[in-house]
């Protein structure tokens, strides 16, 4: 057994959204991971539920991770640490967003407010760092050994082998919600799972355990940062890093990256992409945000224009959070309200 703690809120809501799906012209369902628990929620927490779990094993006595200024990532890892008693460190990307310019410290908006609120130590990763993000983890742990500290690096998203294994379970417990007739009927499963991707760690884990599990044939990840072959590499070598954990993952649905929907940059969204975000909102009451779900669900209404998600196709899209994201873009969307 592979050890994990447990920190999900779960099994999150399997919900059916049939007015939003009537208006796309599909059968739509979401996976409510936007609700896997209190102010950590989001995808995030089911991958460090195993992260977490191997940092204890180790002893670590502070967790070390990096991410975008507004991560997700960073602010789930800084409470689950905070949680655990453990000291946090998080190595966050500079000037990401217009409003939130260097220098350091950002803004105490959204993420950042979270994570400064639970007391983890935000330090400042230069842009042009950001393809050297693991080095400069692996400098900072080898400095805090030297003070004393026992370092675990947590990987940027939470994206290896082992934290894909909490989207493995993940599918685990969609099958059963299925089983207990909480999702579609014959047959019970989905024609496609789509959901954002950044790190491709949520990509991994569902593309294996969607097979495992039959819970889709086919997993449409939509890109919100780099392209789809870049995303292909990253979501196959996740793959195999979880095979090697877990041998009974020897089969995976159907991978169909998506790149359409990247919008002008991380974290900013185009008008049409706002435009679908405010009107999913007003019409189903489902609130996404504008670096991850919302263009998501914007390339969902752009695959299913183009034909590529057929028109009736059972979907499942899967919510993965970013409110305190949404909260910390106020200015951006205001002109779209
Ligand atoms: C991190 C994140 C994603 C992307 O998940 P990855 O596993 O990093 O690809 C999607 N949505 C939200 C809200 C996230 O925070």
């Amino acid at each position: 057994m592979i050890p994990r703690l447990a920190l999900v809120h779960g099994p999150t809501p399997l919900e059916a959204m049939p007015r939003l799906g009537r208006e796309l012209g599909i059968e739509l369902w979401v996976k409510r991971d936007d609700a896997t628990g209190g102010a950590e929620a989001g995808n995030k927490i089911r991958k460090l539920e195993y992260l977490l779990a191997d940092a204890k094993a180790k002893r670590a006595t502070v967790i070390l991770t990096c991410g975008g200024t507004q991560s997700n990532h960073a602010r789930a890892t800084a409470i689950a640490a905070a949680r655990l008693g453990l000291r946090c460190e998080l190595l966050l990307r500079e000037g990401d967003l217009a409003d939130m310019p260097s220098p350091f410290p950002p803004q105490a908006t959204g993420n950042v407010l979270l994570e400064r609120l639970v007391g983890a130590i935000i330090r400042p990763l230069a842009r042009s760092d950001w393809s050297r993000r693991n080095q400069r983890l692996e400098e900072r742990a080898r400095a805090l050994t030297a003070d004393g500290e026992t370092p675990y690096i947590v990987p940027e998203g939470g994206s290896n082998g082992l934290g894909a294994l909490g989207y493995v379970r993940a599918m685990a417990e969609v099958r059963e919600q299925l089983n207990y007739g909480l999702g579609p009927q014959r047959p019970k499963r989905f024609d496609v799972i789509v959901h954002a991707c950044g790190s491709g760690g949520t990509a991994a884990g569902i593309v294996l355990g969607a097979a495992r599990h039959e819970v889709a044939p086919q997993v449409r990840p939509f890109a919100v940062c780099d392209d789809a072959r870049y995303f292909q590499a990253v979501i196959e070598r996740i793959m195999g890093d979880a095979q090697a954990l877990d041998e009974s993952l020897d089969r995976a649905a159907d991978l169909v990256i998506d790149d359409r929907a990247r919008g002008p940059a991380y974290g900013v969204m185009d008008r049409l992409q706002l435009a679908v975000l405010v009107r999913v909102a007003r019409t189903s009451g489902l609130v996404l945000d504008p670096t991850y779900t919302g263009k998501a669900m914007a390339g969902l209404v752009g695959a299913i224009t183009s034909g590529d998600v057929a028109l009736g196709s059972r979907v499942l899209f899967l919510h993965t959070g970013g409110l305190p994201g949404l909260l910390a873009q106020g200015a951006a969307l205001a002109e779209a309200l």
